[in-house]
């Protein structure tokens, strides 16, 4: 199928088909018409392209245009370092960045056969698979990148892998439920093979700049990509129709500020630097906080350390240990010098290393404040449904709903994105979608409570409802839990598409709980799913 207004006049990937797609589509959309939109891209290869006369006809024809000056992108070609360009209509053109599972899940439905869209997928980092790509490095990495991964040596999942894949891309038929990481890496390659995702993929390319560029007198918007080659450090330029944020958002810790941080001996590190275990071994350990990363970590350190300590403030009989060697105490008041360590409840003990697993901010360093998103690391807003931005509904903010089952959730969210960018529907009008989101930040605030906490640990999982607490913090402001089928639901009624599957939720609500409730041996559970509703525990 032809897609949507795209010429392509030069670009590293598609040579062969320069002329003939240009003949094909350009003659018709691009020279007869005024462009509606076009973007420059600075490649290596338009010094060979130049010869091709439909290319120089496009050179010059971009040049004349140059004195729009809406298109000033123009102006970048002119003084950019590497004389070759790609300019293309690029009605229809989408951005996604990063080659996470939830970029992919967006590039597999706008590269797809009947998708009238170009996709570009921009990765900073050399591979795609996102934090399931374990990393050697902690900090930097050997090319100076910021190293994004949190995953560790010997994670297994903490959800069933009958539920934790894209709703219609399996895992192999492997005997555990709850598979290692390596083998979620495997299931993310073996899914962009399968939807030839690789190709529109451009790796060591961290986004640098994103900001709303008005191509109309209509005021319509499309979006201006700055990105940065980190093996050549060139700059390049680029413009979209739409563009999908795909981030992550388990890269940025949270490091608490607590009193005495200088006077502690000790090592101090955060869960997003741990990489196995062996470092600790022998050592008297304070684990701090009690999410699924610090539980896990606290488990695996526990088999080589002399002792673990876990610190939360959580009731400490919320958490079945089940008699392994980690004790469980309260919230730190201060670290005091040597390696004491002081806790609220007054009691004192000495560590050799803490390590925080105090959780991730969000962060969107790229965004340009044209683009009207604001964060304080933990809400992003405005956003319709978590994840449209409200100012300018052509870009979204996948993945940021939390305590839901996250590939099946970026699958819908792209599915989303994807029927409001090709008009299968529309979203509610500004002044509607700032209702919306004012109603449910209004409804966190007051009595979020009952959506997600101690809830998890109530059978009655499911009539939350009625239960009004004392209000979300900061850190629920897209907390779902037990209301995720809700929302699932309402994602697929307004955009005309299938929902997920109840068993989805029902299952993952269940195995979250068992995080809790059976640490130590959830993980040996296997499953098994009966229909859309209803699985068997084998
Ligand atoms: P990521 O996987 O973080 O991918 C984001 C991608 O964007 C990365 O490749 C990054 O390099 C790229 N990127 C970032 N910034 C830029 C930029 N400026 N330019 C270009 N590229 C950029 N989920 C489960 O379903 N089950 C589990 O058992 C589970 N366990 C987890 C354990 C740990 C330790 C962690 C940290 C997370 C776990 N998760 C689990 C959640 C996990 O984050 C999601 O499964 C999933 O990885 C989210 O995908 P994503 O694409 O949104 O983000």
């Amino acid at each position: 199928m032809q897609k949507r207004g795209a010429i392509l006049l030069s670009s590293s990937n598609r040579k062969p088909n320069i002329a003939t797609r240009f003949r094909k589509i350009g003659q018709q959309s691009f020279w007869t018409q005024q462009p509606r939109v076009f973007s420059i891209r600075c490649y290596r290869s338009f010094t060979i392209m130049h010869g091709n006369p439909f290319v120089k006809r496009a050179h010059e024809h971009l040049f004349t245009t140059s004195t729009n000056s809406k298109y000033t992108a123009l102006r970048n070609f002119h003084s950019s370092k590497s004389v070759s360009m790609d300019a293309s209509s690029k009605k229809g053109a989408i951005a996604v960045i990063g080659a996470g599972p939830a970029g992919l899940a967006a590039a597999r439905y706008f590269t797809a056969e009947d998708s009238p869209f170009d996709c570009q997928v921009f990765e900073q980092g050399d591979d795609l698979g996102g934090t399931w790509r374990l990393s050697e490095f902690v900090d930097t990495d050997d090319k100076g990148r910021k190293v994004h991964s949190s995953m560790y040596k010997n994670l297994r999942t903490n959800l069933p892998k009958e539920i934790m894949c894209y709703p219609d891309f399996p895992f192999p038929t492997y005997p555990e439920s709850y598979v290692p990481s390596e083998k979620v890496l495997k299931y993310l390659l073996d899914f962009a093979s399968h939807y030839q995702l690789r190709k529109i993929i451009k790796f060591n390319r961290s986004v640098v700049q994103v900001r709303p560029f008005k191509k109309n007198d209509d005021d319509t918007v499309n979006w201006e990509i700055k990105t940065r080659d980190y093996l050549t450090d060139e700059e390049f330029t680029d413009y979209f129709e739409g563009v999908a944020v795909c981030n992550g958002h388990h890269s940025e810790p949270v490091i608490p500020e607590i009193e005495g941080k200088q006077e502690f001996d000790g090592f101090i590190m955060h869960s997003h630097a741990y990489r196995e275990s062996c470092p600790f071994k022998g050592q008297r350990v304070l684990v701090v906080g009690a999410g699924p990363s610090g539980l896990d970590i606290a488990l695996e350190v526990s088999k080589v350390a002399l002792r673990v300590s876990l610190s939360h403030h959580l009731k400490s009989s919320q958490i079945n240990f089940k008699g392994k060697s980690v004790q469980q105490v309260t919230d730190i008041l201060r670290l005091a010098p040597g390696k004491r360590v002081e806790f609220v409840d007054g009691t004192k003990d000495e560590f050799d290393a803490i390590i925080y697993c105090t959780g991730y901010k969000n962060s969107f360093p790229f965004l340009h404040e044209d683009c009207k998103i604001t964060t304080d690391g933990f809400g992003v807003e405005p956003l319709y449904k978590h994840m449209i931005n409200i100012e300018h509904p052509t870009m979204c903010l996948t993945g940021l709903v939390t305590f839901v089952c996250p590939f099946q959730l970026l699958d819908l969210q792209a599915r989303f994105f994807y029927s409001l960018m090709s008009g299968k529907f529309q979203c509610a009008d500004k002044r509607e979608m700032y209702r919306e989101l004012k109603a449910d930040q209004h409804w966190r605030r007051n009595k979020g409570r009952c959506a997600f906490g101690h809830l998890f640990l109530n059978n009655n999982i499911f009539s939350c409802h009625s239960h009004a607490h004392t209000g979300y913090g900061p850190r629920q402001a897209h907390k779902l839990g037990a209301l995720q089928q809700e929302y699932y639901d309402e994602l697929a009624k307004i955009a005309h598409i299938k929902s997920i599957d109840v068993v989805v939720s029902k299952l993952g609500l269940e195995s979250t709980k068992r995080i809790y409730s059976d640490l130590c041996s959830f993980r040996e559970a296997k499953f098994k799913l009966l229909d859309d509703k209803n699985y068997l525990e084998l």
